[in-house]
């Protein structure tokens, strides 16, 4: 049995992730994001359709002392990391740098980069204890490339690029896995977090092309994680088909 411990679980592919996960039979799960109702919700939705055992704790991952209290503080039962899944993060706005709201670009910057960066740092002794340690970035296409106004939700993608390739580097002599999941269009509430809750502009995206789903991307997860010891797939690119 592996503990798997994912941030930003309350939508998406952090949620999509729990339900696969929880479905495989052998982990145990460690869920948090900002929203306590969504995260109840999710535990009460798991425990009825599988037998799992599920911990939720309310993390917002930009605050550094919140992030380490949580992480010491958790129940002794709690403290056997195998598997941290960084997947909290959003992008807001989609303007010419000029344009840009120096606000989004600060939640970015803290979410993405800063935030991934504590709760890595948090979590890492509780890895280098595990005999099967993994650790799941979730990039972008965004993250290797740059799109029209894509400017600093790229940038903070380019970052977990690199940061994905640092930790490997640093992490290899303590046996532990590293993996980037750089995703296409997923439909999740991304694309309405980017547009500050306009429904219509956030459904626009995915005009003329079908996107992935949060289970698409879990379930790319739970192979990437169910490989043999020796086999490490370090920088995975997943797409919508029709996505240019
Ligand atoms: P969602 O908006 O559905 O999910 C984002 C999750 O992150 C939510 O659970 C949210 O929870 C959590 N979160 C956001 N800010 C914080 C914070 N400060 N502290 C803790 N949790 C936080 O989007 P996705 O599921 O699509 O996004 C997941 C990841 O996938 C992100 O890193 C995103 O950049 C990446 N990605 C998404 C793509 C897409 O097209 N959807 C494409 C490529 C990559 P809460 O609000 O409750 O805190």
């Amino acid at each position: 049995m592996r503990t798997v411990f994912i941030t930003g679980a309350s939508s998406g592919i952090g949620a999509a992730c729990a339900k696969v996960l929880a479905k495989e039979g052998n982990y145990r799960l460690l869920l948090c994001a900002r929203r306590e109702d969504r995260l109840a919700q999710l535990k009460e939705e798991l425990q009825q359709s599988v037998e799992v055992e599920v911990h939720t704790f309310v993390l917002d991952v930009r605050n550094k002392e919140e992030v380490f209290t949580a992480i010491d503080t958790l129940p002794q039962e709690w403290k056997n990391i195998d598997v941290l899944i960084n997947n909290a993060g959003l992008s807001q706005g989609l303007d010419p740098i000029q344009d840009g709201d120096t606000d989004d670009w600060d939640r970015m910057i803290d979410t993405n980069v800063k935030g991934l960066l504590y709760v890595t740092k948090a979590v890492t002794p509780l890895l280098k204890q595990s005999s099967n340690a993994h650790i799941i970035n979730l990039g972008s296409i965004a993250g290797k490339e740059v799109y029209p106004n894509g400017n600093v939700y790229c940038a903070t993608k380019h970052a977990v690029d690199a940061l994905n390739k640092g930790m490997r580097i640093d992490l290899l002599p303590f046996g532990i896995k590293v993996t980037a999941i750089n995703p296409g269009m997923v439909e999740t509430e991304f694309s309405e977090v980017r547009f500050h809750g306009d429904k219509e502009r956030a459904k626009s995206v995915y005009n003329g092309l079908i996107p992935l789903s949060g289970e698409d991307i879990a379930e790319t997860i739970a192979f990437v994680l169910s490989r043999p010891e020796h086999v490490n797939i370090n920088d995975l690119l997943i797409m919508p088909t029709a996505q240019a």
